[in-house]
């Protein structure tokens, strides 16, 4: 059943208007049994604009917007389809500007619907990551500073020594399941100790890789084993398995997103943006209809206020 487009041409072509947009939304929402948002019985009334609930206690009307991220917006739904496609088929994301540009709107909307997109990616309160057998590796990287052009062996003093940084940094743990290539990308509050976001995120009858900082080398206890990295001796790979490369390569692309098409991302937002990315490694071997239906599907139910973004 899925859509065949492969180009942003072919998409278009696809979902000629908004029509079709909306068909295309109503199948994947509901499959064929439309229920209502407010208590979840089935088989509403059709009225002559949408819906309205045959519950007797809960009567409410909806459309096949309501509660969605579409709700209430003047933009069209094939407007919002092409600004999904977009955001999720170019491999490092887009700009509000471009967008902007690409769709002829005004660049305000471009902001506030990326955001909206970004949002549906977050995963509420996920399990943690691996299980037994299974390798996690973990690592941490900074954000929105000159930590990164530093050299080396600076870098992993400053490492060391303190994990907060300065004030411009965010600090942004990586996490990889090893198998599939699972990432996980988590900013880490200033309040918030490394070990303690790594018991939350990983499972701990799994296998801990990790490089040979200190804090890596206690919370390593608490775990069914735990392989160390060090690269100061430049142990890159001592055999196919003992390596942080996988999540290295994923922190390079996701700085190549940040620093190459946002440029600049406040701390406030990082969290999203780290969604967006971690959402389209996950997905990299999935065709472009297959992820656009999955992205799609993460739409419902994840409205999002003006006010709570800009507040
Ligand atoms: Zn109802």
């Amino acid at each position: 059943m899925f859509a065949q487009f492969g180009s942003l041409a072919q998409f278009f072509d696809y979902f000629k208007d908004d029509d079709t947009c909306l068909q295309y939304w109503i199948s994947v929402r509901w499959n064929g049994n439309i229920s209502c948002p407010h208590c979840g019985s089935e088989n509403p009334y059709v009225t002559n604009r949408g819906y309205k609930c045959r519950n007797v206690g809960c009567q409410k009307k909806f459309s096949a917007l309501s509660g969605s991220i579409f709700e209430n917006t003047k933009v069209g739904l094939r407007t919002w389809f092409a600004a999904i496609y977009l955001c999720t088929a170019h491999k490092k994301g887009i700009s509000s500007l471009q967008l902007s540009r690409d769709l002829g709107i005004h660049q305000k909307s471009a902001w506030y619907m990326l955001h909206r997109i970004r949002e549906a990616f977050k995963a509420e309160a996920p399990e943690p990551m691996g299980g037994e057998g299974t390798i996690v590796e973990v690592d941490e990287t900074y954000i929105g500073g000159k930590l990164k052009n530093m050299h080396n062996s600076k870098r992993r003093e400053m490492k060391e020594k303190k994990r907060g940084i300065s004030d411009n940094k965010t600090v942004v743990m990586g996490y990889l399941e090893r198998g599939d290539n699972i990432v996980r990308f988590r900013v880490l509050p200033r309040q918030y100790m490394i070990k303690d976001q790594v018991r939350e995120n990983v499972d701990s009858s799994s296998v801990l890789m990790t490089d040979s900082a200190t804090t890596y080398t206690i919370i390593g206890r608490e775990y069914a084993h735990h392989e160390i990295v060090d690269h100061s001796r430049k142990e890159y790979v001592r055999d196919k398995v003992l390596h942080t490369n996988t999540i290295e390569g994923a922190f390079s692309l996701l700085d190549r997103m940040i620093t190459g098409i946002y440029h600049y991302v406040s701390p406030k937002h990082m969290q999203s943006y780290l969604n967006e990315n971690a959402y389209r490694y996950n997905t990299r071997k999935a065709t472009i209809p297959v992820r656009f239906e999955d992205a799609i599907q993460k739409f419902e139910g994840k409205r999002l206020l003006y006010k709570k973004l800009t507040a």
